[in-house]
């Protein structure tokens, strides 16, 4: 079953973590499966990935980290970088 969209209550309480401005998702033109939504969610300045129906909510690097210490044990992709796979 293909997911066309983010559910519309989730992107109604969804608010951008660095000016608390609304979101808006905007899909992919490109699906890489049926599973999942994959697109983008913008405020009036910043954007943010959507992969897998999973909004990326946060700056900097996506990157595994140890949680016990909080170390970064595998350096990931910026948000930047995840946008523009998008
Ligand atoms: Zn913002």
């Amino acid at each position: 079953m293909r997911v066309s969209l983010l559910p519309a209550r989730l992107q109604a309480a969804l608010r951008c973590p660095d000016c608390r401005e609304p979101l808006t998702f905007s899909q992919a033109q490109h699906q890489p499966d049926d599973a999942g939504a994959y697109g983008i969610l913008c405020c009036p300045t910043h954007v943010y990935p959507v992969i897998d129906g999973i909004p990326v909510l946060r700056t900097g690097r996506v990157s595994v980290q140890d949680h016990m210490t909080g170390r970064e044990e595998v350096v990931g992709p910026s948000v930047a970088e995840l946008v523009s796979t998008v």
